[in-house]
């Protein structure tokens, strides 16, 4: 038996890793559990969906990341956590309990959907890998169909594309489709016209990108208008029925045979046994400026899931990963060493978005850039944040072939075979 604390963390992303590689393994026994046993970047899951890089090149496996030197030492445990008893400390996945001394939650969040009903089952969404696979299988599913469909409505609907929500995950899914049907649709669907293949924006606010400056909110606008994406402000969906059509709240209605979801995020939920934390709006855990959860002993939250409010952010930090990346190391070194705790301060490094080759919008504290020039930055922070340099490189070769052919390899309709002896659930 090991007389160090133990650590137990809910999550690889990147809040848990930044903590791991921090946290000092020689004064700690530290347990990663996830139910994915790979790290995944979903700023690049729209890339996924619209068949512009394969799934294993923004995933990291995480026996692998743990051989590394960083984090060393550090075990894995594959589940998902369902149940956190803060009386007897334990956590509970489908296959185990285990016991911790101080436990870290940072497993993010996950889509919601504000009570539509039938939401759930009937869209596309990009929170994970797996959802991203399901989404790039629908679009090209529905090419295919519309290639050999002859009924003029069914044909429409079925070319109809419906991005809810004009965040920069909406933006960057849009852009996407507008450039498929700009550049890949005459090529690879030659009985489609790219004048039939309808993506359309809807974002219920007056403005995109509504975190970002209004000159992003503009440019972005501009740009998707360019790429033959009809956006549509002040559009709040109201339902999204079983003959695919969507009504918005004015009455306005649309038939779309796919609708991408990028509406709204909630955090994840567990049953807590014993003190229940207190949480925000979202279902985020109310943590102080050192991430301790209020109302738990011992338990810490970081990344979207947590919740820290500072005059700067009253309604708490926004959930970016540069906030999950910065609370796990600052969480580790504060319990390396407990004399020297320093309270949080979100380092605000600026925020970005693309809309398509060439096109891109970012924002620094007091700058705002688009164009080419953003478009190379945008690269160039994604490529750097990607672990490994094998995934750096399959990236940027797929990058810089697509940018010059068009063309991939990886329009391809993969989907898991149902076999029903197989005990192995298929997550979403
Ligand atoms: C499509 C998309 C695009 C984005 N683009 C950007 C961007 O461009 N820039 C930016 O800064 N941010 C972006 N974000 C947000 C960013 O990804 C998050 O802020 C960041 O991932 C939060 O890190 P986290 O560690 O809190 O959670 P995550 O990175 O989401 O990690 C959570 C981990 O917990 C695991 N987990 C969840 N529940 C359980 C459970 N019950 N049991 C076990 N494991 C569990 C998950 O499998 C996952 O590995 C984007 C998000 C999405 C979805």
């Amino acid at each position: 038996m090991s007389s160090k604390q133990r650590i137990v963390v809910i999550g690889a992303g990147f809040g848990g890793l930044s903590f791991i590689k921090k946290i000092d393994k020689r004064n700690f026994d530290i347990t990663v559990v996830d139910r994915n046993n790979y790290h995944s970047f979903p700023p690049l899951f729209y890339q996924i969906a619209s068949c512009g890089l394969e799934p294993m090149s923004i995933s990291f496996p995480m026996r692998r990341e743990l051989r590394s030197k960083k984090m060393r030492g550090v075990s894995f445990c594959y589940g998902e956590v369902s149940c956190i008893d803060t009386l007897n400390r334990t956590i509970t996945t489908e296959y185990q309990t285990l016991h911790y001394d101080i436990l870290v939650i940072a497993a993010g969040t996950t889509n919601n959907f504000f009570d539509i009903e039938n939401l759930r089952q009937r869209v596309c969404t990009l929170k994970s890998t797996s959802q991203a696979i399901r989404t790039r299988n629908e679009i090209l599913l529905k090419l295919e169909r519309a290639a050999i469909e002859h009924d003029p409505d069914l044909r429409r609907r079925l070319l109809t594309f419906a991005v809810i929500g004009g965040g920069p995950t909406g933006v960057e899914i849009a852009g996407a489709l507008g450039e498929m049907k700009r550049y890949v649709i005459a090529r690879e669907y030659p009985s489609i016209s790219p004048d039939e293949v309808r993506v359309i924006l809807a974002e219920g606010s007056g403005r995109l990108l509504h975190t970002m400056s209004e000159a992003s909110s503009e440019d972005a606008l501009r740009d998707l208008r360019k790429l033959m994406v009809d956006v549509r402000l002040n559009k709040t969906m109201r339902s999204y029925d079983e003959n695919d059509l969507i009504t918005f709240t004015d009455g306005d209605t649309i038939e779309a045979g796919t609708l991408i979801w990028t509406a709204g995020i909630t955090a994840e939920t567990f049953n807590f046994k014993g003190s229940a934390p207190s949480q925000t709006s979202g279902g985020r855990l109310s943590v102080d400026e050192y991430n301790k959860v209020a109302g738990t002993e011992g338990i810490y939250a970081i990344g979207d899931i947590a919740c820290h409010s500072a005059p700067a952010w009253p309604k708490g930090c926004p959930q970016l990963a540069q906030v999950a990346i910065q609370q796990g190391k600052r969480l580790a070194e504060n319990l390396n060493s407990p004399d020297r705790r320093r309270p949080f301060v979100y380092n605000d490094k600026g925020s970005m978005a693309t809309i398509g080759r060439n096109r891109a919008v970012v924002d620094l504290r007091h700058v705002h850039f688009s164009g080419w020039f953003a478009w190379i930055t945008w690269m160039y922070i994604h490529l750097i944040s990607l672990l490994g340099m094998r995934n750096k490189a399959v990236v940027l070769l797929n990058w810089i072939w697509s940018y010059f052919t068009f063309s991939s390899s990886l329009r391809l309709i993969m989907r898991p075979s149902s076999n029903p002896s197989s005990s192995n659930k298929i997550r979403s």
